[in-house]
């Protein structure tokens, strides 16, 4: 299985993995638990991360960190 992401400007923009029907079950969940919280306008959590969010298109408008 492939996994390709867009802003790669250096080496491949892909990930390659063995499917799992778990993996990516339990890959959907997260997404879900995410779209849940957005539905709801829970914005609390931020990426815990400085370096990611510097690079963050929604930088200019994000307050959760
Ligand atoms: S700036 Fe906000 S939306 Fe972007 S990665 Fe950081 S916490 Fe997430």
């Amino acid at each position: 299985m492939h996994l390709y992401y867009k802003g790669e400007d250096d080496g491949m923009p892909t990930i390659t993995y063995l499917y799992m029907r778990s993996a990516v079950e339990e890959t959907m969940a997260v997404f879900d638990d995410t779209v849940k919280k957005i539905m709801k306008k829970d914005f609390r959590r931020w990426a815990g991360d400085s370096m990611v969010c510097k690079e963050c298109d929604f930088r200019f408008y994000c307050r959760g960190k």
